[in-house]
């Protein structure tokens, strides 16, 4: 099929932007093309030329096709630079400069021209994929001589839009349930067929091969498309609602809560033979190169040969244990320093989805199916769990597992229908999950003056050292400290190095007796080190004693993500110490910030 044909297609669809016009278009266009190359077509029309999880960026840099735009077109690399400032499309850069030329001249520069508009969709797909695959060595050479060959035998307006897929701006506007539709009107004679196609798009994400396979085998075969390790599937999303009998009433009554781990979402993939462990993200890139520990506690913990299962990756402090703010995990979002990284922010996983495994298809499972067979195939560790779950009947339970959630470190819950209807519909928002979270999160504006009461021993670089205090607030009635949080960020290698000795003369063999705790640290100190620290926000917490039962009864407040500010407040005395009233107080404020 001649090239020309794809770019009147292209041409067509740029006119319109209405979305049945378009898809009248291409129903006239997959008609006509060739089974053969079904798949390339389908990827140049998306702008790429494999599926999107395919890791070969076709993104050829501006410099180097201003350099093959100046080859193919025997003029300066400064003039092409002139007109790419002027006009801003380096695509009519190239139309431009191709018919300004006159194709005599051309002729006559370079002999063995071939003749515009004879150039083949398989010929620029071919030359396309191998200047995607160019790498090492002279890499750079080979995609501007294959580049500008390329340019060479095309016309201006075949040219056009060979540039702008090398750099990534084809931008057609056509949607890819646009294609699904033409797909579906061009292969079946209607529109019937539009859920099944679109189930193995999700499926797959890979809309080349569901073309491919609808043409050669039919109706059925896409109605059979299961999930298979290696083609990531496109992820169940959560509708939202901001209250908790909402909820309940959308989800007939009773439903499953889940924690909502504020981390990345990822889909990890298990393949028999080679190919070994994959993780995607959301947005299906694969993100193995930037989690190596989590490839590996994944092969390590998950005992199914191979498997589709999805979690959260989340990042957690080696000191205290606590979940950590997502931004931490971006220090994994790097080309180098990933070791550092792993050492520094270990990550951890909290699964709560199953899709496949040995063979199986969980996706038409119900959500109890999933859950239960989920928890088959894992070993939990410390660092690899499911995603703590309850289910609930009544908004005062759920309500209670919200606030649990929220002063563990998470961003609210997932609520999940247990219903028959509860099967993972892959690439939807639906209301088969629901999530809640607090709409509005207040930084804590001040910081608080807290009192070192105990010690635990720190591991990884802080190992053999106290690395982290645990931290009170002083209760002005009864002359007591009342633990508020763990802290283990802001410390200096050298204040680290220095804890010990600096706490070492108030160190007791145990809890001294003006302090109220329900933890208990590896050292007890006598409440004397005031530091200054400022936390995310204050929550409610089953664990620390500050302002307990003064919000609810058995909860008492803790701050989140604290951290030393690094003034040690030697110029205060423990009693001088922020008060249980004064976080009370700060709580309570902020309370009414999120209601405003
Ligand atoms: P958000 O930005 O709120 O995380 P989102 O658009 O990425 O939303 P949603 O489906 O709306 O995705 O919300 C669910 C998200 O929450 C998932 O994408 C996932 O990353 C995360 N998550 C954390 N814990 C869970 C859990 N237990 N079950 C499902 N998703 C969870």
């Amino acid at each position: 099929m001649y090239y020309k044909e794809l770019v009147e297609v292209y041409d067509k669809v740029s006119q319109t932007t209405k979305r049945l016009e378009i898809t009248d278009i291409l129903v006239d266009f997959l008609k006509r093309c060739p089974p053969e190359i079904i798949d390339k077509v389908v990827y140049l029309t998306q702008g790429r030329l494999y599926p999107e999880f395919i890791p070969i960026e076709l993104g050829v840099a501006d410099r180097l096709i201003i350099r093959s735009i100046s080859k193919a077109t025997a003029t300066k690399e400064s003039e092409v630079e002139g007109l790419y400032k002027n006009i801003g499309d380096l695509g009519k850069v190239t139309q431009e400069l191709l018919s300004k030329s006159s194709k005599q001249a051309t002729l006559e520069i370079f002999s063995e021209v071939k003749r515009a508009g004879q150039i083949t969709v398989e010929h620029v797909y071919e030359s396309l994929d191998r200047i995607a695959r160019a790498t090492g060595e002279g890499s750079q050479e080979e995609k501007l001589r294959l580049l500008s060959d390329l340019l060479r035998d095309s016309s201006p307006r075949e040219a056009m839009y060979i540039v702008r897929t090398v750099s990534g701006a084809l931008r057609l506007g056509v949607a890819d349930m646009t294609i699904l539709d033409a797909m579906a009107v061009a292969f079946t004679g209607s529109k019937e067929a539009r859920s099944s196609i679109e189930r193995a798009y999700n499926m797959s994400s890979d809309l080349g091969m569901v073309a491919k396979t609808l043409v050669h085998k039919g109706l059925e075969a896409i109605k059979t498309f299961g999930p298979s390790p290696g083609r990531p599937i496109f992820s169940m999303l959560a509708e939202r609602l901001s209250s908790s009998s909402e909820i309940l009433e959308k989800m007939g009554g009773r439903c499953a809560l889940e924690y909502k781990y504020d981390g990345e979402r990822v889909q990890i993939h298990r393949n028999t033979g080679d190919a070994g462990t994959t993780l995607y993200s959301r947005r299906l890139e694969n993100i193995s190169h930037h989690y190596p520990d989590i490839v590996r506690l994944s092969s390590e913990g998950i005992s199914s040969q191979s498997y589709i299962v999805e979690g959260e990756i989340v990042a957690i402090d080696p000191n205290t244990g606590d979940l950590l703010p997502f931004q931490e995990l971006m220090h994994r979002r790097r080309k180098y320093g990933v070791e550092e990284a792993m050492a520094a922010y270990p990550a951890s996983l909290r699964l709560f989805d199953i899709l496949y495994a040995d063979g199986k298809d969980y996706t038409t499972k119900t959500y109890p199916e999933r859950r239960s067979a989920l928890s088959k195939i894992v070993k939990e560790s410390d660092r690899l769990r499911l995603a703590e779950q309850r289910a609930v009947d009544n908004p005062e339970a759920l309500e209670t597992f919200f606030e649990e959630a929220i002063s563990n470190g998470c961003e609210g819950l997932v609520a999940k229908s247990l219903g028959e209807e509860s099967v993972y519909k892959a690439g939807a928002r639906g209301w088969l999950w629901i999530k809640y979270k607090r709409e509005y999160r207040s930084e804590m504006m001040d910081t608080v003056d807290l009192v070192a009461v105990g010690g635990f021993m720190g591991t990884g670089k802080r190992a053999g050292h106290v690395g982290t205090l645990l931290l009170a607030a002083y209760e002005e009635s009864e002359d007591v400290f009342r633990t508020v949080c763990r802290c283990s960020t802001g410390f200096t290698d050298e204040d680290i190095r220095n804890m010990r000795k600096l706490l070492e003369k108030d160190i007791i063999p145990h809890r001294h007796g003006r302090v109220d705790s329900r933890i208990t640290p590896d050292i007890w100190v006598v409440p004397s080190k005031v530091l200054e620290v400022l936390g995310a926000e204050i929550t409610l917490s089953p664990i620390h004693t500050c302002g307990l039962d003064a919000i609810r009864k058995g909860a008492g407040l803790a701050i989140r993500f604290p951290r030393f500010t690094g003034n040690w407040r030697s110029d205060k005395s423990p009693e001088d110490a922020t008060t249980v009233n004064e976080i009370i107080e700060m709580y309570k404020k902020q309370l009414k910030k999120i209601s405003e």
